[in-house]
């Protein structure tokens, strides 16, 4: 195996063909200027270029768009892989889904994800069939599996769960929390389930029948070109200017005057590096690519998409099968990813812990003034909160919203 690398073209801006690799000189001037080409700062972009017809400069340090959602086409095997691991897309949110919708074809898809557990592999989050699977039981409807739970669970106090061990041994008992929760949640945040908010784990759901989809969102779908395609389809307004490569820190004195409003994506920290106030902890991912060539074109690695090693033994958290999802070209090989988690890196999620939630709030207090000088702070980064891209997407559109309210015209200051 090998790390995951992409060997870019000058850059890629998924097939639109306009973005610049320097700021445009003066006299050009934009309304609105936007740090990143994420979700976040592709939605706000978009908004104001084709509901508002007003120019926008996007400035994104790295050579593509897309942000984290980010893939191509791996020269190796021909697959389609994340260069920042995968994505995948579920809402309830009806707004949401027709959004995205908009700027490509979706395929329909239900994700789902084993555990690697004791030599075996079972569905992942709980459901009947692991309960029967790790305890021997023959649990078969949701009023014996849920008294079943109840048996097991250690209920938190009247205070509820303060923590994520706490949260965890709630929903599963003690021990499936040790063979499930505990190892995984270690290697992922580097600290103890007890170290990190009840939210982390919460995410995670139990489920009382045999439904072993990760997620139970009405809308799941994959874009079947791929997120960058995608999120070119997002950028494409000729109104939006598009420059890669480039970190705004370094031109934001070229573009001073030039900007009317401007969307700040990136870490909050980052922006106020001089406010001398400490550094927010995030947690960083590492991908390690192993080739299996001429498996056959319908030859897999793994049983599915996407597997979780919960164990200390093995060094890594999860592996992915990119070869697994839909809208994936044709392959005599196949290709999985798997991730390692570190405190030095890109900046992947914010640590939910009560130092950092602190800290976030002095920040916070320093962007809320920014907001006079209009500048604005949008996503997971600048928030420093741990989004799914549908929840980046709402927030964005949210966003834009209460701007646009602000700024029509005949309305008092
Ligand atoms: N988690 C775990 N075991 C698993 C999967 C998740 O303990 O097999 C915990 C872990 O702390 C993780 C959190 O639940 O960070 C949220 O998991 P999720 O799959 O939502 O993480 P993501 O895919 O967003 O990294």
């Amino acid at each position: 195996s090998s790390p995951l690398e992409h060997a870019l073209p000058n850059v890629d801006d998924g097939g639109l063909g306009k973005a610049y690799t320097s700021v445009p000189e003066p006299p050009r001037k934009w309304d609105v200027c936007v740090v990143g080409a994420g979700l976040s700062g592709g939605v706000i972009a978009e908004r104001y270029a084709t509901l508002r017809k007003q120019s926008v400069l996007i400035v994104e340090k790295r050579r593509h768009i897309a942000g984290n959602c980010y893939d191509f086409l791996d020269d190796q095997t021909g697959l389609r892989l994340n260069l920042y691991g995968p994505h995948n897309f579920h809402t309830k949110l009806t707004n949401v889904w027709d959004y995205v919708k908009r700027f490509g074809r979706w395929a329909h898809y239900y994700h789902k994800k084993l555990a690697w557990s004791e030599g075996r592999f079972v569905p992942f989050p709980l459901n009947t069939e692991t309960l029967n699977t790790i305890y021997d039981q023959h649990l078969m409807g949701a009023n014996e599996t849920a008294a079943f739970l109840a048996k097991i669970a250690e209920p938190c106090g009247p205070g509820g769960c303060s923590n994520s061990e706490q949260q965890s041994v709630a929903s599963v008992g003690r021990a499936a929390y040790n063979q499930f929760y505990r190892g995984y949640t270690l290697k992922q945040w580097g600290v103890d389930p007890s170290q990190l908010d009840a939210l982390v784990t919460g995410r995670i759901s139990v489920r009382s029948d045999f439904d072993n989809r990760y997620f139970t969102d009405r809308y799941q779908s994959q874009p079947r070109d791929g997120y960058t395609r995608w999120m070119a389809g997002i950028l494409s307004d000729p109104l939006i200017d598009l420059v890669l490569g480039v970190d705004w820190f370094d031109v934001q004195q070229r573009l001073a005057g030039r900007c009317g409003k401007l969307i700040f994506t990136g870490p909050i920290d980052h922006y106020f590096a001089d406010s001398g106030l400490p550094k927010l902890t995030y947690r960083s991912l590492r991908f390690e690519k192993l080739a299996v060539l001429n498996i056959g074109e319908h030859g897999y690695y793994q049983p599915g998409t996407s597997v979780n090693y919960p164990e200390m033994a093995v060094p890594f958290t999860r592996s992915t099968e990119y070869k697994h999802y839909p809208g994936q070209p044709r392959s005599n090989h196949t290709v999985v990813v798997r991730e390692t988690s570190g405190a030095d890196g890109e900046p992947y999620y914010p640590v939910p812990n009560p130092r950092n939630h602190a800290l976030y709030a002095k920040y916070k207090a320093l962007a809320d003034k920014e907001a006079l000088k209009g500048v604005h702070f949008v996503g997971r980064l600048a928030n420093y909160k741990y989004f799914n891209m549908d929840q980046a997407i709402d927030n964005a559109l949210r966003i834009f919203d209460g701007l646009d309210r602000d700024s029509a015209p005949g309305r008092p200051p």
